[in-house]
């Protein structure tokens, strides 16, 4: 059994009622446990006014409690306003199961888990996130229809959508801040060529991009050169690239007080999740004059194709485009406003949330 008997009875801080620091009026928090499988998971709804709850489930070794009902806390604010910034009728939630997926995982804990979100009535509907596969999904989809990934339920591999997303927010933040979307001889330092990194650099190759591109896996770097004839930058120093993009697609938390001096790009449009470290960050770039595109608008074409599994492909592809138009919306408000692109975001999320009223 993963959490062992000891954290339970002389552990870490549990749910500390609504003063948990990261509750922000979540509307349901659910503890499940299932002694057969050793299922712990804390599943957190946090506004359902656009329409049922959308986000993944991932499955983390957490130390504690505490430490999962943060991150489940965290994740299913930031899915309202991801899912209500994407045009979406899904509402925000997300899913942790505290076990360590090389060790824990088996089918019938992904069974027990399906099963909670079976209880929740379709209120919840889960999906893929760090730590569980494509074949997990089909696990838990034997045990509730509220999941998205599975083979009935499925359009393969969100993040080409999560890629296609992002090549429209730049060519947006590109008309914006030089009048033309046109990629001819612009250049791009691409952080990372993961399954976003990759297929975004073989669109801006194909647009006519001149790329510079970095991983920590050298094979990732050699497939690039090769394919796009790209060059190649130490993965530290991607930020510092004298490119007209910088587009981070590894982790977050890249620009922080350290970075955002050091880049050498006047646009940051890429795929990782919660790239500013510190609520200031959009500020500060902000006051460098470095056109931000908030990470949660410019990555959601994944979750757009998640909750549009069922319409053709060229409506679809029309909805992630979407994104551009968006973003279009928060550059032009930001300068109106006076305000930073991150800031401005948040602002159009929450008048989308207020303006329709409170389900229960
Ligand atoms: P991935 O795991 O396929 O790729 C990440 C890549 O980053 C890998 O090639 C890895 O070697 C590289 N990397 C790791 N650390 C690095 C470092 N310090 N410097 C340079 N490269 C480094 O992940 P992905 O699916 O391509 O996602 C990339 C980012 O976009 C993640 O932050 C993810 O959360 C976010 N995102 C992805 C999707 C999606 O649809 N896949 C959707 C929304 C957001």
């Amino acid at each position: 059994m993963h959490v062992t008997s000891k954290r339970q009875t002389t552990g870490a801080p549990i749910w500390p009622g609504f003063d948990h620091p990261e509750f922000d009026g979540h509307e349901k928090i659910v503890f499940g446990h299932d002694a057969a499988t050793g299922l712990y998971t804390v599943i957190a709804i946090h506004d359902t006014r656009l329409g049922p709850a959308l986000g993944g489930c991932r499955m983390w070794p957490y130390q504690n409690t505490d430490e999962a009902l943060t991150d489940a806390l965290r994740l299913s604010r930031g899915m309202t306003y991801k899912n209500a910034l994407a045009g979406l009728d899904y509402g925000g939630g997300k899913a942790v199961i505290i076990a360590d997926p090389k060790l824990h995982k088996t089918p019938e804990l992904m069974r027990a888990f399906g099963k909670k979100v079976d209880a929740l009535g379709g209120l919840y509907i889960t999906g893929e996130d760090v730590g569980l596969t494509p074949a997990d999904m089909e696990m838990i989809g034997g045990a509730t229809e509220h999941v998205r990934g599975t083979a009935q339920n499925h359009r393969g591999d969100p993040s080409p959508y999560t890629a296609l997303g992002v090549y429209n927010g730049i060519q947006s933040a590109l008309m914006h801040k030089f009048g033309s979307p046109d990629l001819h001889g612009r250049k791009v330092s691409i952080q990372g060529l993961g399954n976003v990194g990759f297929t975004l650099a073989r669109f801006l190759h194909h647009a006519g991009a001149d790329l510079v591109v970095s991983d920590i896996n050298q094979n990732s770097v050699d497939r690039a050169i090769d394919a796009f004839g790209a060059t190649s930058v130490d993965p530290a120093d991607a930020h510092k690239v004298d490119a007209d993009i910088f587009a981070p697609c590894a982790l977050g938390a890249g620009l922080n007080s350290v970075t955002i001096p050091q880049l050498g790009a006047p646009i940051i449009a890429g795929s990782a999740n919660n790239q500013l470290a510190e609520p200031g960050n959009g500020q500060a770039l902000a006051a460098r004059g470095i056109l931000y595109a908030p990470d949660y608008v410019i990555n959601a074409g994944g979750v757009i194709a998640l909750a549009k599994h069922d319409v053709k492909d060229e409506v679809l592809e029309a909805d992630v485009r979407q994104i551009g138009e968006t973003l279009k919306t928060i550059f032009e408000r930001a300068d109106a406003e006076n305000a930073p692109t991150d800031v401005v975001a948040d602002r159009i999320a929450e008048e989308r949330l207020s303006a329709v009223g409170k389900q229960s």
